[in-house]
């Protein structure tokens, strides 16, 4: 550790643990003219933070990366990486992977397997080796940094002005760092519904599911989009009494005929559904579970239920509150409280960047966070001039029938070009694993959205079934750089798979035609 006892300032400009410190007291701000620490300071050591720092570095530049996690309330806490590696889609979907081994164990006697049924899951089992690979990627991050000389410290900062910040240790001990170009890629946690009595007490979020020792037990999850589905499509795999509280669609912005799709998969898996409600309170009962009271929108009638757990998935807040980005003159949505960024992802402060979850209108997905870090980085350092493309981004929704998808919506498409322009070509298909296994394949689907007129430009394709993630970043490349309908015709499938079906898409929804696929 740098420095002594008690807080500490180190001097702009100093070594770092050269035990040149000032101690606790007011300190001037470094001159904001002049030479800086850095060429680059990237605040937050997330996807898009150590892409950013990692290229810079690469590159040549002075770089250094600040990373903080602030336990969760319930007092969850992890290492450098981020939302991605901690606590999204690293062990989300090793979870997701677990329930479905369990549903390959139920398939597993119709192909001969001698399995007794039925089978036990052991939470404990699993999140231990869950969370051990996720440590192994705290630790390859840090291997990396200290690999391109990027230095990193375990600061939570602020901004003191538009080219300094104040970072704070756990305990207490306080840095000051310069640097010429500031990246802010701090990203966002879970939101509680903090109106909501016992919410905060008495309930957890993502951010804590991960690294549960012992199981959730019967769990309320709520919220409909993306973390609620997961979380419940897994939670329900892994043989735990699920319920899911909607208060109004699911996975809104989401093809609507998918998403009702996904959700009538998760309840024929076993997934309750409580639509059209909202919870009002959680309280502890003397044998420790929770009792939530929830008010169904429709009916007006007040319901009572009782659940070992309480996991809110109803979105997430930047994390920008604790940065005062007044400091230094950076303009924030007052709605969304995210950094209002432009095309080459400067704030309003020229020097300053915001990437990732935290800037304003981006999609809240690793790969954009990535790739807009490399990008800027590479603008940073005179490499390129390339900006992040954020159109066509492909993304799946890890439920236990994936849905994955790129481009425009139905709903969209036709409100953009009108239903008249636009041909959608669709699909039931069974995926050849379910047959003998005889799973119910009622909502395997495909469609493709695509205008009308000659060569019938893809807008959008939507896929349900196994492996979606898989298949869908396949076309994602097609249909990025404008592939029609007629080149997807033209691309030879690959048999017997469940991606073959997309370039076999003969029935358009318009010819009122059976959609359902039988034989090859
Ligand atoms: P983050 O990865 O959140 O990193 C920000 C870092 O900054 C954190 O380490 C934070 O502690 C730190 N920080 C914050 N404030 C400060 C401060 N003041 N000082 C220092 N450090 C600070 N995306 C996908 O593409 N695929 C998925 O399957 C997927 N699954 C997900 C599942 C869940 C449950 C969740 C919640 C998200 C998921 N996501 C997924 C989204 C993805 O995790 C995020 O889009 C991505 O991590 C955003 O990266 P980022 O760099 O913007 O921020
Ligand atoms: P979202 O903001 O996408 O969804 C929030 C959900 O909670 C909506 O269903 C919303 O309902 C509901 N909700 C909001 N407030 C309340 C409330 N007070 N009471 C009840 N319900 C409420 O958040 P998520 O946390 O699901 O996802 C955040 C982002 O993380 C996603 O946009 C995605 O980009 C990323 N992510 C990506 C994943 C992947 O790539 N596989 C996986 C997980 C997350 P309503 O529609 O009525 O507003």
């Amino acid at each position: 550790m740098c420095g002594g006892e008690g807080r500490a300032v180190r001097l702009p400009g100093a070594p770092e643990c050269a035990g040149v410190f000032q101690q606790e007291g007011p300190t001037p701000a470094p001159a904001m003219e002049g030479k800086q620490d850095y060429d680059l300071l990237v605040i937050g050591g997330g996807s898009g933070g150590l892409a950013c720092a990692k290229e810079a570095a690469q590159l040549g530049k002075k770089v250094a990366v600040v990373d903080y996690v602030e336990p969760s309330p319930r007092g969850t806490s992890w290492g450098l990486g981020g939302t991605c590696v901690n606590v999204g889609c690293i062990p989300k979907k090793l979870m997701h992977q677990a329930a479905l081994l369990g549903g390959m164990i139920r398939d597993a006697p119709h192909y001969g397997w001698d399995v007794a049924q039925p089978v036990q899951h052991d939470w404990k089992k699993m999140a231990e080796a869950v969370q051990n690979h996720v440590k192994s990627l705290n630790w390859g991050h840090r291997v990396q940094l200290q690999d391109r000389k990027v230095k990193y410290f375990n600061i939570k900062a602020s901004f003191v002005n538009e080219h300094t910040i104040s970072g704070v240790t756990k305990g207490g001990k306080e840095t000051l760092l310069s640097a010429e170009h500031i990246v802010i890629a701090t990203g966002g946690r879970p939101k509680y519904p903090t109106h909501i009595e016992g919410a905060l007490e008495y309930g957890i979020t993502s951010d804590d599911i991960f690294w549960l020792k012992d199981s959730p037990g019967k769990t309320l999850v709520v919220g409909a989009s993306y973390v609620a589905l997961e979380c419940a499509g897994f939670l329900t795999g892994l043989g735990l009494d699920t319920t899911v509280m909607m208060r109004s669609i699911p996975l809104r912005g989401f093809d609507q005929q998918m998403s009702s799709l996904v959700t009538e998969y998760m309840a024929s898996q076993g997934t309750h559904f409580l639509k059209h409600c909202i919870p009002s309170r959680v309280q502890k009962l003397p044998d420790g579970q929770l009792q939530v009271t929830w008010e169904d929108l429709t009916s007006g009638i007040e319901n009572v239920g009782t659940f070992d757990t309480v996991l809110w998935a109803i979105g997430r807040i930047p994390e920008t509150r604790s940065l005062n980005l007044e400091n230094a003159g950076i303009n924030t949505n007052p709605n969304s409280q995210k950094i209002l960024v432009d095309a080459q992802e400067a704030t309003s402060v020229p020097h300053i960047y915001a990437i990732g979850d935290v800037a304003e209108g981006r999609p809240e997905l690793t790969p954009t966070a990535i790739m807009a870090g490399k990008l800027l980085a590479q603008r940073l350092c005179g490499q390129s001039s390339d900006v992040m493309d954020y159109s066509n981004v492909p993304t799946t929704i890890f439920t236990p029938l994936e849905y994955g998808c790129v481009g425009l919506s139905e709903e969209e498409a036709i409100a953009h070009y009108g239903e008249e322009h636009v041909e959608v070509y669709h699909a039931y298909y069974k995926p050849l694993e379910f047959t003998v296994a005889e799973r119910d394949a009622s909502q395997c689907y495909i469609k493709m959205v695509c205008l009308r007129k000659p060569p019938q430009l893809v807008l959008g394709l939507h896929l349900l079934g196994p492996n979606a993630g898989e298949v869908t970043q396949g076309f994602a490349l097609g249909i990025k750089f404008g592939a029609s309908y007629k080149q997807v015709m033209q691309t030879v499938g690959i048999h017997p798979t469940c991606a073959e079906e997309v370039v076999k898409l003969r029935i358009s929804k318009r010819s009122g035609l059976d959609p359902t696929v039988t034989g090859c």
